[in-house]
């Protein structure tokens, strides 16, 4: 069996050891990006053992992605900035299952939230929960803290972090570091101060000083806790789904991409 989170030791085996590969009963995939690789893989016709994506299973989706986030965004942004949240203007890019975390615990400290989306159902939801949408470009000069939480890239440019105002934070809790142009600011032109572990003030000629947090990377993996009955939760799932992959009758599983059974995903909370 091969219990993965990323992706990175299924591409291992599978082009390393492509004989003892064939031989595995099942692989278990906890993330986004090794989701995503397994489907390449079995769309290529090359996925030659059944896969479990735990990925989109109910108990990740809303413990890892909403209710962890809800719990250590605020304890993140604390441990490195010791900002105070009342009446401060935060804008939130992407309102998914990570967005909608940080967007409920933000208001819930008196923040002014503001929500950029680019699906017509998000953006409706962030609206009906009684958030502003707009446009990044629209409030970049007025926000005091932007997080993203999009799983795309490039959402915050270099263009708009020239456009922030002094003193203003920028910090990623969506897909690895791709999400705020970090490389763009890696430039002779601006200054980098190291105020404490993963907290950077970036400063521009003119001393506008933006505060980096964690180099770009996610932020409540770098700087916070995770709650440990989050990872209680995953680890419990990943367990089932080996069980099951394990045990299955001949001919249930087929060389392809499985989500979790919804029953297993219930019998995690027993
Ligand atoms: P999701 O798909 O539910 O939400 C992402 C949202 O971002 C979508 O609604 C999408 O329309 C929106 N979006 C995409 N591009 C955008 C853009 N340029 N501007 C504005 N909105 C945009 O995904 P999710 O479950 O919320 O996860 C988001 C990311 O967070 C993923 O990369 C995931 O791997 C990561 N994640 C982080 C943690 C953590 O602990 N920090 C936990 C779980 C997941």
């Amino acid at each position: 069996m091969i219990l993965d989170d990323g992706g990175d030791l299924t591409h291992w085996m599978y082009k390393k050891y492509p004989n003892v590969f064939k031989k595995i009963r099942g692989i278990v995939e906890e993330s986004v990006t090794g989701v995503h690789r397994l489907y390449q893989l079995s769309k290529a016709g090359k996925l030659c053992v059944p896969a479990m994506n735990v990925n989109d299973s109910v108990t990740k989706q809303k413990f890892d992605n909403l209710y962890c986030c809800r719990e250590s965004i605020l304890d993140g942004l604390k441990r490195t900035t010791d900002v105070m949240f009342g009446g401060k203007q935060v804008v939130v890019c992407g309102y998914g299952e990570v967005g909608k975390g940080c967007c409920a615990a933000l208001k819930a400290l008196g923040a002014i939230v503001y929500v950029t989306e680019i699906d017509p159902i998000c953006a409706l939801q962030a609206c009906m929960d009684g958030f502003r949408v707009v446009k990044l470009n629209e409030v970049i000069r007025q926000v005091d803290v932007i997080i993203t939480c999009t799983g795309n890239k490039n959402v915050v440019t270099r263009d708009q972090l020239d456009r922030m105002k002094n003193g203003s934070i920028v910090c990623n809790m969506g897909h690895s570091n791709t999400e705020i142009d970090v490389a763009s600011l890696r430039t002779t032109e601006l200054t980098w101060e190291r105020v404490r572990s993963q907290v950077d003030h970036i400063i521009w000629p003119d001393g506008k000083r933006v505060i980096l947090l964690a180099e770009g990377r996610l932020l409540n993996l770098s700087c916070s806790t995770v709650p440990t009955f989050v990872l209680s939760i995953t680890a419990t799932t990943q367990a089932l789904a080996l069980i099951e992959l394990y045990n299955a009758p001949e001919g249930r599983y087929k060389q392809d991409v499985y989500l979790l059974p919804k029953k297993m995903g219930e019998d995690t909370y027993i």
